[in-house]
């Protein structure tokens, strides 16, 4: 049986070329980059290679604002613990100014749970949590964000492209309002709110240069580039007037230890994984044009077939233009998504009822729901997400699996 694999935004098959120049760095180049001897020194070089290559693909300043990780969840848990953890070490809140005042930080109320959940657990440590309520597609209320920052606001995190819905969110509209309330309260060198996004779906689909988008912050992941899975990023943007005491960086460092990656992520480096990563992204970037208006294409054709199918079906998400191209989310009435689910997997067909990361878990998803749709609703939604090597054949095969399964 040919299996059709329509889950691209759960993880992508690795790229031969990837492969490829990963794979010294498994046996010949095996050293250790904090070594001094040949080894050693082959192995940083190559990571320092890597960040550079990357660092080009997202429009950083300085090389050295890319800290590597160990994907887009950890990445995500450094910018926000380790933004808070800083503003109460540093701020004059800690000196007395306004001991009262709670650190603030925003999210939307569709951020993945590495976000999500995240921000749960520092609201049980009395950080406050703003979730910032979505419209019918996914897109971020910026009027709510404009209400919700306050002179305590540590950092604003919004993602590029929701992973269940495929929203873009207007990253340079929330960069225009924290940039307004900065002018409009007397801030002086104070640099909050941060603004961070994770942009871990966004890559192979959307230009992701920091300066453009406006981010301080922002968070990668390789395995849905057609890289390997366990390597990741988070770029942050080196301020060294106001953050002088950690180099340049507004974060305390989470994981402690050898100080690799600037002091912000210890560990020894995932040599082979990084220099994957950056083959990844060039790859990604060098196909983005083409592979977007492909594969925007070939969701449309997907479903026009559905429709035509199952004429109740409907889309959750943007029906406009504000979403990536990869992502089809779509509302079966009537049907259980995992009886769905698993009549898809028997004729061969993979995709999924949302994240990967809850997947396994029995509950309806939180996005959905938040879009304003009942927990009916999103418990009989599939998510279809195609990538660069999804071919138009694959896509009448799996519609007509999809009409199959709906009899
Ligand atoms: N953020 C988003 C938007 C994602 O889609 C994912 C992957 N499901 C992650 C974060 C987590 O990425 P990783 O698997 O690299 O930890």
């Amino acid at each position: 049986m040919r299996r059709l694999y329509f889950d691209h935004a759960a993880s992508t098959p690795v790229d031969p070329r990837v492969l490829r120049a990963m794979r010294p760095y498994f046996s010949r180049e095996f050293g250790n980059p904090g070594s001094l001897h040949s080894f050693g020194q082959k192995a940083i070089a190559a990571v320092d290679t890597a960040r550079e290559s990357l660092g080009k693909f997202i429009g950083v300043k300085h090389f050295r604002e890319i800290i590597f990780t160990s994907g887009a969840t950890e990445a995500n848990n450094l910018a926000l613990c380790g933004a808070v953890e800083f503003y109460k070490k540093h701020h004059p809140a800690n000196e007395g100014v306004d001991v009262s005042a709670r650190p603030r930080i925003i999210i939307s109320s569709i951020e993945h749970e590495s976000i999500f959940e995240t921000a749960q657990v520092l609201e049980q440590y009395g950080v406050e949590v703003v979730r910032l309520p979505v419209n019918k597609e996914g897109i971020v209320d910026i009027i709510a964000l404009k209400d919700a920052l306050n002179d305590d606001t540590v950092i604003v995190s919004v993602m590029h492209v929701n992973n269940e819905t495929g929203t873009i969110q207007p990253l340079r509209e929330i960069r225009f309002m924290i940039d307004e309330f900065r002018k409009s309260v007397p801030h002086g060198d104070d640099p909050y709110p941060l603004f961070h996004t994770d942009a871990a779906q966004s890559f192979p689909y959307l230009y992701c240069d920091v300066g453009l988008l406006g981010v301080d912050m922002m968070t990668l992941s390789a395995h849905k580039m057609h890289g390997p899975k366990g390597v990741g990023a988070l770029y942050v943007r080196r301020d060294e007037k106001n953050f002088s005491a950690s180099g340049g960086f507004p974060l305390i460092a989470q994981a402690t230890g050898g100080g690799q990656e600037f002091g912000m992520r210890s560990g020894t480096e995932n040599v082979p994984g990084i220099v994957g990563f950056a083959k990844a992204a060039e790859l990604a970037a060098a196909a983005r044009g083409k592979t977007s208006t492909r594969v925007a294409a070939l969701r449309d054709e997907f479903w026009r077939r559905i429709k035509l199918a199952a004429p109740t079906a409907e889309i959750n998400g943007p029906a406009g233009d504000a979403k990536a191209p990869h992502i089809l989310n779509i509302h079966f009435p009537g049907h259980a998504a995992q009886d769905l689910l698993t009549r898809f997997d028997r004729a061969g067909l993979a995709a999924s009822s949302g994240s990967a990361c809850r997947s396994r878990a029995v509950e309806s998803s939180y996005v959905i729901e938040a879009l304003g749709y009942s927990k009916e609703r999103a418990g009989s939604s599939i998510r279809f997400s195609l990538g660069r090597e999804t071919t138009k054949r694959e896509i009448a095969a799996a519609a007509k699996i999809v009409e199959k399964a709906l009899l």
